[in-house]
């Protein structure tokens, strides 16, 4: 199973991931988490990502690019992987689709979980409550959600394209998103 998740900030793409990872058992690649380590363990690329990650704006797509390969290359990976966090923009879906396809693992499902914004801003000031993350603040994830609308939401499109986007309601439980998405790869 390859798969890419698509859905705005606080879409709940990171958790349906973490379900669909032992549900496939393949591995859950989100670039927001790689990135997060990078600045973690300080290294330049961390320590250079977290100055742009903390205003909410996007890293640079070469960085976040070598920082996939590297993962993608991981044995775990052979086995089909959901991708959270990327492409964010139609540069990096490209860049995705030519690098898959040099390693022969073509993206089989795009699935785009489907929020209300005002409702992703709610659920966000959670989050910023359990997990403290810097960019979790209104104004910061204001301006993460203008982003994703100008950027991240144009790949929608591109998936659609390729003919293999599906749309869910990200709206209810976690089961029942669950479900949605479940039924939608079993079909
Ligand atoms: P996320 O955990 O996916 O919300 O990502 C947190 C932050 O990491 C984003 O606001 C960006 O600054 C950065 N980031 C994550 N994925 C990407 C990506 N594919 N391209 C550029 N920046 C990214």
């Amino acid at each position: 199973m390859r798969l890419v998740l698509l859905g705005a900030p606080g879409s709940g793409k990171g958790t349906q991931a973490k379900i669909l990872k032992q549900e496939f058992n393949i591995p859950h690649i989100s670039t927001g988490d790689l990135l997060r380590a990078a600045v973690a363990a300080k290294t330049e690329l961390g320590l250079a990502a977290k100055v742009v990650m903390d205003k909410g704006q996007l890293v640079s797509d070469e960085i976040v690019l070598g920082m996939l390969k590297e993962r993608l290359a991981q044995d775990d990976a052979a086995a089909g992987f959901i991708l959270d966090g990327f492409p964010r923009n139609l540069v990096q879906a490209d860049m995705l689709d030519t690098l898959l396809n040099e390693i022969n693992m073509p993206a089989e499902h795009a699935i785009l979980i489907a929020v209300d914004p005002e409702e992703v801003v709610g659920r966000i000031a959670k989050r910023a409550l359990e997990e403290g993350r810097a960019d979790d603040t209104e104004t910061v994830v204001r301006d993460r959600i203008k982003i994703y609308e100008n950027q991240t939401a144009p790949v929608v499109e591109h998936y659609k394209q390729h003919e293999i986007l599906s749309e869910v309601l990200g709206q209810g439980s976690v089961d029942q998103v669950q479900h949605r998405i479940l039924s939608v790869l079993r079909f």
